[in-house]
C-alpha cells in the first residue's frame, strides 16, 4: 500500500514540478528538513515534515516494539531535536543518518498501526514543500499482515564490510567498535553531550596509537556519526579475521554518585543486576534505530555459548583481566567489580575474543568532564592500546 502511495505522490511530483527528467537531474542541493509537526484529528495522527523539496523515501513497520520508519536520503536536519512528544498514536520521534546516503525518521508508536496515506505536497501559500503521512489505530492481525506484505518485498539485508588488508605473517588484527552512532545517540550525558561522540573520539584515538606498531592491522566499524546495527558490528569483526575487537562506550545509570570505568565480557548470565540491565540498554541500539530484527536470520542473534566458544572467552577474560589496570593507571575510576559479564549482543562472536568498555558514565559530573575532555580520552586510549600491547606479548590467540 506505502509502495502504491509513493508511486502516486511521485506522480504528483512529476507533474507539480515538471523538471525531473530522465538523464538530466543536476547535482542537487541536499535535503533539508526545516520543521516537524504533528497533528491529532478525530480518527488520525498526522506526522509532518517541512522540506526543502520533494523526497524520496520508504516507509515501513517494525514490531516489538511498535514503530514506523521512514526512509529519506541523506538530509540537513534543521527542524531541531526530536524529543519526547507524545500526540495521538505516536509517544516520540527520532531522526538521523541510518547509513551513507540515508537519513531515517523512527516514530514510537503507542500499538498496532496502519499508514492511511503518505503526501507530498509542492510549496503554497508561503509553505515549503511538505511531506506528510497519517498514521490509524489497527488492530494486532492487520498490522502483522502488513508487515509481511512489506517483508516479502524486501531484499535481504546487506552487511557493508571492510575487507581485510592481506595480512602478513605475525599481525594482528583489532577491531575498534565505537558504540552506538547516526540515528542511535547512546547515553546522554549532564551537559547534554552524546555518547556516540565520546565513544568515536576515543576509538580514533585508540587506532592511531596502535596504528604505530606494524604488528597491527587496525580497523574500525565505524569512522563517522553513522548507525550501525550490532550485527554489521560483529561481522566487521568476524569477516576480517580479527584477533581481538574492542567495543568502546560510556553509559548513564540513574545514579549520580556512581562513576568509573569497567569491562564487560559475555555471558548468558550476567554476573549481577547492574550488568544484566547494561546489557539490555545496550541490545536496545537496534531497535532505537528502526532495524528489522526479525528479518534477520538467527546465525549472530541466537548463537550458544557452547564448547567452541570457551576458548574465544577465555581470551576475551584475559584481555580484560590486562585492561583494567591500565584503565586505572589512566587516572580514571574503576569499578569495584570491574570485570563483569552480561549478554551483549555485540559481543557474540563465536570465534573473536571481545570485550566491552564502559569507560564511565555520563551521568556523573566527573566522570563526564573527564570523557569530554581530550585529555581524559588521550589517556584512556593509551590505557587501552597499552593493554592491547601486553595481550599481544603474552597470548598467541
Ligand atoms: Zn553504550
Amino acid at each position: 500500500m506505502v509502495r502504491r502511495f509513493f508511486r502516486a505522490s511521485l506522480m504528483l511530483l512529476l507533474m507539480c514540478w515538471g523538471v525531473l527528467q530522465p538523464g538530466t537531474a543536476p547535482a542537487a542541493p541536499p535535503l533539508e528538513v526545516s520543521a516537524v509537526r504533528l497533528g491529532l484529528h478525530e480518527d488520525k495522527t498526522r506526522f509532518v515534515m517541512e522540506m526543502s523539496a520533494a523526497p524520496a523515501y520508504d516507509i515501513f513497520l517494525l514490531a516489538d516494539p511498535y514503530r514506523i520508519v521512514i526512509d529519506l536520503p541523506q538530509v540537513n536536519w534543521n527542524a531541531g531535536e526530536g524529543t519526547a512528544e507524545r500526540k495521538g498514536v505516536i509517544e516520540n520521534y527520532r531522526w538521523g543518518l541510518f547509513k551513507k546516503d540515508t537519513s531515517r525518521v523512527v516514530l514510537d508508536v503507542a500499538g498496532p498501526v496502519k499508514i492511511l496515506q503518505a503526501v507530498t505536497l509542492p510549496p503554497a501559500s508561503g509553505k515549503p514543500w511538505r511531506f506528510f503521512i497519517d498514521i490509524q489505530k489497527t488492530d494486532e492481525a492487520a498490522f502483522r499482515a502488513a508487515l509481511a506484505e512489506h517483508r516479502q518485498n524486501q531484499e535481504p539485508e546487506q552487511v557493508a564490510l571492510v575487507a581485510p588488508p592481506p595480512t602478513e605473517a605475525r599481525k594482528y588484527t583489532i577491531v575498534v567498535d565505537a558504540g552506538h552512532g547516526g540515528i542511535d545517540p547512546g547515553a546522554i550525558g549532564k551537559s547534554g553531550v552524546y555518547e556516540k561522540k565520546i565513544t568515536l573520539a576515543v576509538s580514533r584515538k585508540i587506532r592511531d596509537l596502535l596504528k604505530k606498531n606494524p604488528k597491527y592491522t587496525v580497523l574500525m566499524t565505524r569512522d563517522d556519526d553513522i548507525f550501525l546495527s550490532l550485527r554489521e558490528r560483529v561481522a566487521v569483526g568476524r569477516h576480517a579475521g580479527a584477533d581481538l575487537f574492542v567495543s568502546i562506550h560510556a553509559d548513564s545509570i540513574s545514579r549520580p554518585d556512581f562513576r568509573g570505568a569497567a569491562v564487560y565480557t559475555l555471558s548468558e548470565n550476567a554476573s549481577d543486576d547492574e550488568a544484566a540491565e547494561l546489557a539490555k540498554e545496550e541490545n536496545k541500539s537496534d531497535l532505537i534505530a528502526g532495524v528489522d530484527l526479525s528479518a534477520q536470520d538467527d546465525t549472530v542473534q541466537g548463537i550458544l555459548i557452547d564448547l567452541a566458544q570457551r576458548e574465544t572467552k577465555n581470551f576475551s577474560v584475559k584481555f580484560a583481566e590486562m585492561l583494567t589496570p591500565e584503565i586505572a593507571r589512566s587516572g580514571m575510576k574503576v569499578r569495584g567489580r570491574s570485570h563483569r559479564f552480561a549478554g551483549f549482543r555485540v559481543l557474540k562472536a563465536p570465534d573473536v575474543p571481545s570485550v566491552l568498555v564502559e569507560l564511565g558514565y555520563l551521568s556523573n559530573r566527573e566522570d563526564e568532564r573527564i570523557l569530554k575532555s581530550g585529555a581524559g580520552q588521550q589517556n584512556l586510549a593509551e590505557a587501552i592500546a597499552a593493554a592491547v600491547d601486553k595481550y599481544f606479548e603474552t597470548v598467541d590467540p
